[in-house]
């Protein structure tokens, strides 16, 4: 914050930065209303399995197509959604649109599992997984198909409603990935207990791996303690073909990265996707490959 005495001594805060602000109340009604008016865009990136170079699946990562400030990256506003109680709905909408999308990939024959991103208020919502269940339902798409990205923090916010949400989402046989793995403090005693089927190492360790020794040292150790745990092990933030030779000789599962492609809107990751299908980089249901 700044904050300045003016000349009778009070303080007083710099409008842009104070959470209070015009502008921030401004930012969370118009977020409000991106939500209703569909000016929220989802991008995709896919995960590629580094045993058969293949396609396994997509994070759908949201951005808001703002009029003003243009298309606005999650960081910018997912905070401000957390804080104000937008999430709620902010999650419903990123569900239904992946969960969509997913179901169009499911007609052209293409097995790609769906990634949706829940953050700490999005999990500690106890409806969370009747929602999932009733959209699940209403695009046909099996629970097998989605994977809900959660974070060390926000099952450290509440452990025991995480607990409960997590294993009932489990139950439906949704799987749950733990995103960002390094960066939270949780223990591992814990998070041996929970029900989880991957972890995903935080790109700040991946990004630099050939050059940085101890972050090499601690892909390696998360990997072993992956598969150790009987967990899938995902790096992200792979950016160079160098990475991705280092991570498949520590036996990484799969990967995900710029090196592959940025996240990309609908149109262009359908080109993506078409190109990978001719050069056999996907799984189709014509029985060419299996799962
Ligand atoms: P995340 O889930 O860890 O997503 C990975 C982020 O790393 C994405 O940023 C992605 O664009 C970026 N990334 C992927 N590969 C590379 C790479 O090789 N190099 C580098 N430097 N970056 C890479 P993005 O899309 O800006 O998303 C940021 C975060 O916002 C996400 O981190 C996630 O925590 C959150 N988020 C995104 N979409 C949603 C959503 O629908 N709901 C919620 N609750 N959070 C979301
Ligand atoms: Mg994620
Ligand atoms: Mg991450
Ligand atoms: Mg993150």
């Amino acid at each position: 914050y700044v904050a300045k005495k003016n000349h009778s001594g009070f303080v007083v805060y710099s409008q842009k930065l104070d959470q209070h602000s015009p502008h921030r109340l401004t930012l969370m009604g118009e977020l409000r209303q991106a939500i209703d008016r569909d000016e929220l865009v989802l991008h995709y990136q896919p995960k590629i399995n580094v045993k058969t170079a293949m396609v396994s699946g997509v994070e759908a990562l949201v951005r808001w197509n703002h009029g003003v400030h243009g298309l606005m990256p999650p960081d910018d506003f997912i905070p401000l959604a957390e804080r104000t109680g937008l999430i709620k709905p902010l999650t419903l909408w990123v569900l239904n649109h992946a969960l969509q999308q997913c179901a169009v990939w499911q007609e052209q024959g293409l097995k790609l599992d769906i990634s949706v991103n829940v953050s700490a208020n999005g999990l500690m919502d106890l409806d969370l997984p009747d929602t999932v269940a009733g959209l699940l339902a209403s695009h046909e798409v099996a629970p097998e198909r989605l994977v809900l990205e959660i974070t060390e923090s926000a099952i450290m916010l509440d452990k025991d409603r995480a607990m409960q949400v997590l294993t009932s989402l489990a139950g439906m046989g949704i799987r749950l990935s733990i995103d960002d793995f390094g960066t939270g403090y949780s223990s591992l005693a814990y998070l041996s207990k929970m029900p989880v089927k991957e972890i995903k190492i935080d790109k700040s360790f991946v990004m630099d791996m050939e050059k940085n020794s101890s972050n090499a040292m601690i892909v390696h150790a998360t990997i072993d303690l992956g598969h150790n745990l009987g967990l899938e092990v995902i790096g992200e933030g792979v950016e160079s073909k160098e990475i991705m030779a280092k991570l498949k000789g520590l036996g990484c599962d799969v990967v995900q990265g710029f090196h592959f492609t940025k996240p990309l809107a609908e149109a262009q990751f359908s080109e993506w996707l078409s190109k990978s299908i001719n050069s056999g980089l996907i799984k189709t249901d014509g029985g060419q490959t299996t799962k």
